[in-house]
């Protein structure tokens, strides 16, 4: 993965509401253990990245990335770049991918609402439903049904 991209992404004018935003990140996302990127648990620091660009107050605005995987997002224009490394080709299906369980458990363990998790994927709710309670996903998820 590198950045194929000269266009360094910078903040958009508004600073005033920034300070403000963040303080609701924290409190509605809480603070990232893990990476979205490279799905990473054991590093020092994670941080929330935008999508767009403009900072919305809105779950499926925003990942969570390593120190590492968010240089690399910032240097790529950020729709391009969430496909590539977030989501993948099949974005459009919203179908899971192997590679999306072990976030998808992550977020489960972090006490996520199971219907944000859903909109982040792009799938139902009943879909992360069965993830959590060892219905589908358990060759992967490792989590046995009870
Ligand atoms: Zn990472």
């Amino acid at each position: 993965m590198k950045a194929t991209s000269e266009k360094h992404w910078a903040w958009r004018g508004d600073k005033v509401g920034y300070s403000a935003l963040h303080g609701w990140v924290r409190r509605r996302l809480g603070i990232p253990r893990f990476c979205e990127g490279c799905g990473s648990e054991n590093k020092k620091k994670y941080e929330w990245a935008n999508i767009s660009g403009e900072y919305k107050r809105d779950i499926n605005d925003w990942i969570r990335l390593c120190t590492s995987c968010h240089r690399i997002f910032d240097g790529v224009p950020w729709f391009l770049e969430i496909r590539e490394v977030y989501k993948g080709e099949d974005h459009k299906l919203s179908k899971l991918k192997n590679s999306d369980i072990p976030l998808i458990v992550n977020m489960l363990k972090e006490g996520l609402f199971q219907r944000d998790i859903a909109k982040k994927f792009g799938v139902a709710q009943n879909v992360i439903f069965n993830i959590k309670h060892g219905r589908s996903w358990t060759h992967i998820s490792g989590i046995k049904s009870y």
